[in-house]
């Protein structure tokens, strides 16, 4: 099935001059992962915003998508259930699921063998920080957490309690997102698995945020081009830091392929991500109003 991309998909061209507001957010995260806010609260800050549509899509988790559902309707905003699958790459390779069935058993199933993998992740990754002389303990990482879901932010902000980086992104530059670290794995499922788990639980896969694979163009949409011959529908285009040219180039990469160009923020709390507001990114960067996105990502589920 063909999706037409309209030839400004995320209003950053010259008819958005005007400044819209961002209608739509397509990936956010709620404290069920490693976003600050409650699910009902990330609602109410998207309508405070002025959101007509968003989708809730926690890390390797559904445990947000009732809560979240239930405020969207009494706000009467669009609500799209979502999730983001961490996967197998070599650089960083999430895959966003959308409309899934959140009881879907195939999905509840991954969840939880991948929620498990990333908790015995979390001591690997404390006695590798030992061996960098940072004491940090797991009742540390677990203090900045509500629940069992505990990911390398939560590691991130007890490390800066403990004053041992200034803020989260100086824990992530100098100790989390480091080759040194990479050598603390935790197993993931593949690409191709998270879109088949994503099909089988009833939803449509779009790859998140591309540049994080680190691909150039070519290599990129020939992964893209692959992954689609694995039921990839969509290609997460806009998001809360790109710019103008990047932007153009995944939505290039997308018609190629004819996948839906998807958009949205990555809004984790300012506590968290400081410069990432909900709806708008990065200094107003994402301005991204395709609400007819729903019909194309509900059709591709049902394809
Ligand atoms: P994990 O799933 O536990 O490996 O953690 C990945 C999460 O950490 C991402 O989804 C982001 O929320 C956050 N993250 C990854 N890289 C960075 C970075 N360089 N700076 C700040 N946060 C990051
Ligand atoms: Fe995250
Ligand atoms: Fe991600
Ligand atoms: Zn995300």
């Amino acid at each position: 099935m063909v999706f037409q991309t309209s030839g400004d998909p995320c209003g950053k061209g010259a008819a958005s001059v005007n400044a819209k507001m961002a209608q739509v957010d397509l990936h956010l995260h709620t404290n069920r992962s490693d976003g600050q806010h409650a699910p009902s609260e990330v609602v109410r800050l998207a309508y405070e915003a002025g959101l007509k549509l968003i989708a809730v899509t926690d890390h390797d988790t559904v445990g947000g998508i009732a809560e979240s559902a239930t405020a969207a309707a009494r706000y009467g905003i669009g609500f799209i259930p979502g999730i983001e699958i961490s996967t197998a790459h070599a650089q960083e390779q999430h895959m966003l699921g959308y409309y899934i069935d959140p009881g879907a058993p195939v999905l509840r199933e991954i969840c939880l063998h991948f929620m498990q993998l990333r908790d015995e992740r979390i001591g690997n990754t404390i006695e590798y920080l030992h061996r960098c002389g940072i004491m940090i303990t797991r009742a540390d990482v677990q203090a900045e957490a509500p629940g069992t879901y505990l990911g390398r932010p939560h590691i991130a902000a007890a490390m800066v309690r403990a004053g041992y980086a200034a803020d989260i992104n100086e824990a992530f530059k100098k100790y989390l997102a480091t080759d040194a670290y990479r050598k603390t794995p935790r197993p993931k499922p593949t690409a191709v698995e998270s879109i088949e788990a994503i099909r089988a639980a009833g939803g449509t896969a779009a790859l998140a945020h591309p540049d994080s694979l680190h691909l150039e163009a070519g290599a990129l949409s020939r992964h893209v081009g692959e992954l689609k011959s694995f039921g990839l529908a969509g290609l997460e285009c806009c998001y809360g830091t790109y710019s103008r040219a990047q932007t153009a180039l995944y939505v290039e990469i997308a018609k190629q392929h004819d996948l839906i160009v998807t958009g949205g923020s990555d809004f984790h709390g300012l506590a968290i991500k400081p410069d990432v507001m909900i709806g708008s990114g990065r200094n107003h960067l994402l301005d991204y109003n395709d609400l007819s996105v729903a019909e194309a990502l509900k059709a591709a589920a049902d394809a």
